[in-house]
């Protein structure tokens, strides 16, 4: 059988590989606690349940809309970008996807070449990187600093694209007002294009969310920026997100999704436009910083991990370079010895740091999963 070359030199996603081991591991009986990933304990909001049971009730089940989405979801997506990011975007500049993941893939295809370079801070979500090489790009991998300034960005070598994580995913980061700035003055110098990935956009804890696009002539420079339902509302398995791009660029990506996936499923579409109307549920958030203060105040006293407390999202990014064991180690043996599972900072482009996703179990289970991890540690250090 034959396996092209392409695909064959291309390994699973570290993430999704992880998660995948942890689901063998416990249908073979073994109590693992998940950390690798962070899927919400949540279920989707009210309204967005309630959407999708009068759809049923009416037998509203449409089959296929068209490959950009319905136009009434657009309408609402177009609203929410004017409410929400300031952004002006006619309903032709809207593409709905099956979650972020397939505007991203869609995004680089039809803004890059084979062989063009693409900028990705570290440390990263593993997507950027697996998609740019299966596209047989070349990911130009940059560190990402406490503070992004022009100075640090005169010393990247421009590429043909640059992507963005605001609000990043692992460290929190929620980029300034200023920084964008400054980013936006350097890509406008250099003729970067901009993909920008805003599915944490309201995971915020401190801080506030600035659209990238609300700053400049998105049109002109050339940025596209995607949006998902998995994390705002707790809806990762609905795949659903959206991109906003020029008109240009939303026709190539139409033309490329449409004989792979065609449109997004309709009733996750007419979720997606019931939880942009309702917004991410404070309950929720509540519950999140009360979990990432719990985590955090438990690592503090830990004399091996820095853990700083994230601004955003549902992950916590803990340095363990004071360990004479590396990360990938710590991870692999983590998981054998004391059964959870932690994502190694190596899969996120920086060794020495693992990735802790805490909001998945009940707290008693959280806490119970960070309690191993620390005597895990203890006995290394
Ligand atoms: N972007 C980043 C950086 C993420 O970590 C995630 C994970 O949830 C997503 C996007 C969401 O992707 P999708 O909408 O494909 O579920």
């Amino acid at each position: 059988m034959n396996i092209s070359a392409r695909i064959a030199s291309s390994r699973p996603l570290a993430t999704t590989a992880m998660h995948g081991r942890v689901e063998a591991l416990r249908n073979q009986g073994e109590p693992v606690i998940d950390f690798s990933i962070a899927i919400s304990h949540f279920p989707a909001p009210g309204p967005v349940l309630d959407a999708v049971a009068t759809a049923i009730d009416q037998q509203r089940t449409m089959p296929y809309t068209s490959v950009v989405g319905a136009l009434k979801v657009r309408e609402n997506l177009s609203a929410k970008l004017r409410l929400e990011n300031h952004i002006d975007a006619d309903t032709d500049e809207i593409i709905v996807t099956n979650g972020a993941k397939q505007a991203l893939y869609e995004a680089l295809y039809v803004m890059t070449d084979p062989g063009d370079r693409v900028i990705v801070f570290q440390p990263h979500w593993p997507a950027y990187v697996a998609t740019s090489r299966l596209m047989g790009l070349t990911p130009i991998l940059v560190d990402l600093p406490d503070e992004i300034t022009p100075a640090f960005l005169d010393t990247i070598e421009p590429a043909k694209v640059l992507i963005i994580n605001n609000p990043h995913n692992p460290t929190g980061k929620v980029y300034t007002r200023q920084e964008l700035e400054h980013i936006l003055a350097w890509v406008e110098r250099t003729g970067m294009q901009v993909i920008v990935d805003e599915s944490y956009e309201h995971l915020i804890f401190e801080g506030e969310h600035v659209s990238f696009a609300a700053l400049c002539d998105w049109r002109k420079v050339g940025v596209v920026t995607i949006f998902s339902a998995s994390q705002s509302y707790a809806m990762m398995g609905w795949r659903v997100g959206f991109a906003l791009a020029p008109k240009e660029i939303v026709n190539a990506m139409q033309t490329l999704q449409g004989p792979i996936t065609a449109a997004a499923p309709y009733m996750s579409q007419l979720a997606a436009v019931a939880a942009f109307a309702c917004g991410t549920p404070g309950e929720m958030m509540a519950d999140y910083r009360m979990r990432r203060d719990l985590v955090v105040q438990a690592f503090s006293e830990v004399p091996w991990i820095i853990m700083h407390s994230p601004a955003s999202g549902p992950y916590l990014w803990g340095d363990i370079r004071a360990l004479t064991m590396d990360s990938v180690d710590f991870s692999e043996e983590l998981l054998g010895a004391s059964q959870v599972a932690v994502m190694p900072g190596d899969a996120l482009g920086v060794p020495g740091f693992i990735r802790i996703g805490y909001i998945s179990d009940d707290v008693a289970t959280l806490m119970d999963g960070v309690r191993r991890i620390i005597e895990f540690g203890n006995a290394y250090k």
